[in-house]
């Protein structure tokens, strides 16, 4: 494709048929567990066409070649398994919580060693990435919402010789590139902005780097975590919108923030599109956006967020992130949720909805009960 096109053009056009008369104007999905001898493809394990519309669409938008997994833990855990056994990983101290829980159990067994680092702390990091094999990001974190320096790690990380992985679900593809910035390997949760309807569980990885690809191929192959060619197609098609839900979803965040900051009970608000975020600066400088995800907290008081998450019409009290409908949840009532993120700090994913609306609900849930 004209390699000049703005990303939110890129989304919508990328991974099409050939436009030939009585082609069709997407890809489908194919079922067929096999194919017919003779080809490249060989088995349904390793290819099917939803996958490949998929993986060239998010390739062009990260400017790498993507790999689509069966969830984004899936995708996570083939990255993890290329550290060599007894090596060592840095990690943020705050991120998604499942990733964290999969390296302690791995360092558990003795399969590698981990650092935990403050990684909105760059010179934490860089001097913990020294002989490591693996450096782990992910910024804005989930749910602390800190931004990394991705540029100034990547160049450490890989100074260093260790393979830097960006986990990019919050920013998504379209508002920050992180193997433009210097990443070896960018990991999704397609699950959450990519799919974006909060109807599929997907993966995928992008690298630049072939044989760095070919490494995380044969594990897809072996490991035998790949998707489901319907939700690799129905992730495509929500894919198609990114632009549009984002956009909205984006000032729908923006605006809350400003309220929720104004709001009595709220004793801190979590998003680096505030000026005065810690985060900000960085990530003005990195990202095109600051994306639709924020984080408040109530002073403390555990108890009065877990009634807020209860207390919601509109938003739904769930898990999980960037559907198109605006979710909200106290983070900590997950055992395996970071000790050091606050009891009382409630996420929120911000949907597609009127904003006006979004306020007035959290506004009412704000109120109940005290
Ligand atoms: C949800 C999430 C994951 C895990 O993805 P699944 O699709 O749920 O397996 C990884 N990283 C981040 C930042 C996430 O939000």
């Amino acid at each position: 494709m004209t390699p000049d096109l703005d990303p939110s053009t890129v989304v919508v056009h990328a991974g099409r048929p050939e436009r030939v008369p009585n082609a069709p104007v997407g890809e489908s999905p194919v079922f067929s567990s096999t194919y017919v001898a003779g080809g490249d493809r060989g088995y349904g394990r390793f290819g099917n066409d939803a996958w490949t519309a998929l993986e060239e669409t998010l390739g062009e938008l990260e400017g790498g070649r993507a790999l689509t997994f069966a969830s984004g833990m899936a995708a996570a855990a083939a990255l993890i398994d290329l550290i060599p056994v007894g090596g060592r990983v840095v990690a943020p101290q705050h991120a998604y919580s499942g990733v964290l829980a999969l390296l302690d159990q791995q360092a558990a067994t003795g399969r590698l060693k981990v650092d935990r680092v403050d990684i909105a702390d760059t010179d934490a990091a860089v001097q913990a990435v020294d002989g490591a094999d693996m450096l782990w990001i992910e910024s804005p974190t989930n749910p602390a919402m800190e931004v990394a320096d991705i540029p100034a790690l990547a160049a450490a990380g890989r100074a260093a010789g260790a393979t830097v992985v960006v986990d990019n679900t919050f920013a998504t593809p379209l508002l920050q590139q992180p193997l433009r910035l210097g990443a070896d390997v960018v990991m999704h949760s397609a699950t959450k902005f990519i799919a974006g309807h909060s109807d599929v569980l997907l993966g995928a990885v992008v690298t630049a780097d072939d044989e760095l690809w070919s490494a995380i191929d044969l594990r897809r192959r072996s490991l035998g975590a790949i998707p489901g060619p319907m939700e690799a197609w129905l992730a495509l098609r929500g894919l198609r919108t990114l632009a549009l839900r984002l956009e909205r979803a984006q000032s729908n965040a923006a605006f809350l923030a400003e309220r929720l900051r104004e709001h009595p009970r709220v004793s801190r608000v979590r998003y680096p599109g505030l000026p005065d975020d810690p985060g900000h600066d960085r990530a003005a400088a990195q990202m095109s956006g600051f994306g639709a995800i924020l984080a408040f907290e109530l002073g403390g008081d555990a108890a009065g967020a877990q009634n807020v998450c209860e207390s919601t019409e509109l938003w739904v009290h769930a898990t999980s992130l960037g559907g198109v409908e605006s979710m909200l949840e106290r983070r900590r009532r997950w055992p395996i949720e970071v000790p050091t993120i606050p009891e009382d700090l409630i996420r929120l994913s911000v949907g597609i909805e009127h904003p006006d609306d979004l306020w007035a609900d959290l506004e009412q849930a704000l109120s109940a009960g005290i």
